[in-house]
């Protein structure tokens, strides 16, 4: 469960989130939608600490994110507490992020032998079982460079899963992909979406959102403008400015 409550960030002058309120509930997917630098990237970057905001508060399953409360006061957490409240929030980027000299799976393991000190064998062996599950079962000696786009994209959702994470976040993780190459990582969020996980996904792939999403919230200047049931906000939006969005991605 997320709740995001008055969240506000600035870059210099420029105030980026201007006050956004989200509730993501345990096992349901919301979608992020919204024109380039309308603060979706950001918004994301919040909840996992990426980004320290200026005014609100982010919780995830009920713990404040990033900062610890006494009295009335918030002080923000020792590096060390960050890292281990990222642990609980995987971030899937565009661009897949891969450590470039590490084979697959040991991508996939150095966080939670790294992080959480789990036994290298136990580590690779769930390890091996993410990668069956993204399909990618025979690549998991390979480097990255040897890898497609869309098996690396894969390959970051199983690092991302080795976690065991309460919560995932996708920055649009198809954007940097071949049109071929969009549907395979899809079709993997789609089946974690089916899996009962909880996720935010920022995408365009409005043919996703319409059939996975719970929720979609569109976004502009800073601000969540609407928010709904696919149907409601990409069928009968009711803000001019998501009309000329759709009507610019449709
Ligand atoms: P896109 O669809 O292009 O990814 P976005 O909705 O993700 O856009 P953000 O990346 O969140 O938008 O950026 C929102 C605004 O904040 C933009 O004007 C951007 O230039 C600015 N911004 C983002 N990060 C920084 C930063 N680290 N320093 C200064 N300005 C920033
Ligand atoms: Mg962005």
């Amino acid at each position: 469960k997320v709740e995001l409550r008055g969240v506000r960030k600035s870059f210099g002058a420029t105030e980026v989130l201007r006050g956004v309120d989200l509730d993501v509930a345990h096992g349901e997917v919301t979608v992020v939608l919204g024109p380039s630098g309308s603060g979706k990237s950001t918004l994301l970057r919040t909840i996992n600490h990426l980004e320290k905001v200026d005014g609100g508060s982010v919780s995830v399953d009920g713990v404040l994110v990033g900062y610890r409360r006494s009295g009335n006061k918030l002080y923000e957490l020792r590096e060390r507490e960050i890292l281990r409240q990222r642990t609980r929030i995987g971030f899937v980027f565009q661009n897949f992020h891969l450590f470039p000299h590490l084979t697959v799976v040991e991508n996939i393991t150095e966080a939670p032998v790294s992080a959480l000190g789990r036994p290298r064998k136990e580590a690779e062996e769930a390890a091996r079982k993410l990668l069956a599950r993204v399909g990618l079962a025979d690549k998991a000696e390979a480097y990255p460079r040897q890898l497609s786009g869309g098996q690396q994209q894969r390959v970051a959702i199983a690092r991302a899963l080795a976690l065991e994470p309460g919560l995932l976040l996708f920055d649009e993780p198809t954007s940097a992909l071949d049109p071929e190459l969009v549907g395979e990582v899809l079709d993997v969020i789609r089946d974690l979406a089916a899996a009962g996980t909880t996720m935010i996904v920022v995408t365009h792939e409005i043919g996703f959102a319409r059939e996975v999403a719970d929720t979609v919230v569109f976004m502009d200047g800073g601000r969540i403008v609407e928010r709904g049931t696919p149907a409601e906000v990409l069928d009968a939006p009711t803000h001019e400015r998501t009309r000329a969005f759709l009507s610019k991605v449709l």
